[in-house]
């Protein structure tokens, strides 16, 4: 995703796109119909799944055990192949988007959107998605060396996969609600992107939204997972998203609150980015973006780094996003 960093540097402690408008900055500070005073002994649970933090996590070392991701490569084709079918396994019914798309230096990237439905006759549909390519370079390393290789995307890009996995899996073992439907989608191709290019990035996402897998296919809503698995995370809402869906970001803080992780999901708008949310939200889908953003901070410092290794991630914050996830779903 993309990083403003005149904006950052600005003291406003706000990852801006370009282009955009400045925003109050009490703007979005108060949920506005979450209730974050219920107890989670409250919570009603019964009927609603237990997502498993270690099967996520399985899932994400999976992905990193194939190697970097990276469009056109080995280790890409084989994890696309493995997404595939552990995707078809959990009793998804699998479409594949096949894709040469044209990176801003002029690449050919050989891409893939790998898109599963749950209960596909059901008109209300919600779509998950994250993800699944790594960026090539790791730019923002503070060693030089280390600048031009590959990132593993354990957190960026890998996490949120997991996560999609293991509700996918639970999804096929647990019946969705009457008349709910849920689609998961694995994007290619959103990290070849460059500064000050926004178009470069969430290639995978704009290609989905501009070729659908269905004629008129059109969820209701989207959520997008971006870094949900580091030790430290925590959960700002963005600001397109807010604007996009306050009732689903109120929601999604709301819940996140009464299961006992309000101090991972701080109630507060933090950041505005540009991720694969975007082109949704431009074609009339309202998605919010569930990433790790560290107020005042920017991303997780890991963020295009060498260091975006299993080291950084946590089975607890995998869990508590796909707990969130589980209490919506079903709710
Ligand atoms: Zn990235």
């Amino acid at each position: 995703m993309l990083i403003n960093r005149i904006l950052l540097r600005s003291g406003l402690g706000l990852t801006m796109s370009l282009g955009m408008m400045l925003f109050p900055s009490c703007g979005g500070a108060k949920t506005s119909g979450g209730d974050d005073s219920i107890p989670s002994e409250n919570v009603e649970t019964t009927g609603i799944p237990d997502f498993n933090p270690d099967s996520a996590y399985n899932f994400v070392k999976k992905q990193v055990d194939f190697g970097p991701r990276v469009p056109n490569s080995e280790a890409h084709r084989r994890a696309g192949d493995w997404l595939v079918s552990t995707l078809r396994a959990s009793g998804g019914e699998v479409t594949e988007q096949t894709m040469t798309l044209t990176a801003f230096d002029g690449t050919p990237l050989e891409s893939r959107n790998i898109f599963a439905s749950f209960n596909p006759d059901a008109e209300k549909r919600l779509l998950l998605l994250a993800h699944w390519d790594c960026r090539p370079w790791a730019d923002e390393d503070e060693n030089p060396a280390l600048r031009r290789r590959p990132v593993d995307g354990a957190n960026d890009g890998a996490s949120g996969v997991g996560v999609l996995l293991e509700l996918a899996r639970l999804m096929g073992r647990n019946p969705l609600p009457e008349g709910k439907g849920v689609d998961i989608l694995l994007v290619d191709a959103e990290d070849w992107g460059t500064d000050n290019n926004e178009e470069s990035w969430a290639m995978g996402t704009r290609y989905f939204v501009n070729n659908p897998v269905k004629d008129g296919y059109k969820p209701s809503e989207g959520i997008l997972l971006d870094m949900v698995g580091s030790k430290d995370a925590t959960f700002y809402k963005e600001y397109f998203s807010e604007t996009a869906s306050p009732r689903l970001n109120a929601e999604i803080w709301s819940i996140a609150s009464s299961l006992g992780f309000g101090n991972m999901f701080i109630p507060q708008i933090g950041s505005a980015v540009t991720d694969d949310h975007r082109p949704l939200i431009d074609a009339g889908i309202p998605t919010i973006d569930i990433l790790d953003y560290r107020n005042g901070k920017g991303f997780d410092p890991v963020w295009h780094t060498a260091s975006d290794n299993m080291d950084n991630i946590s089975s607890e914050t995998l869990g508590s996003v796909g707990k969130v996830l589980t209490h919506y779903i079903w709710k």
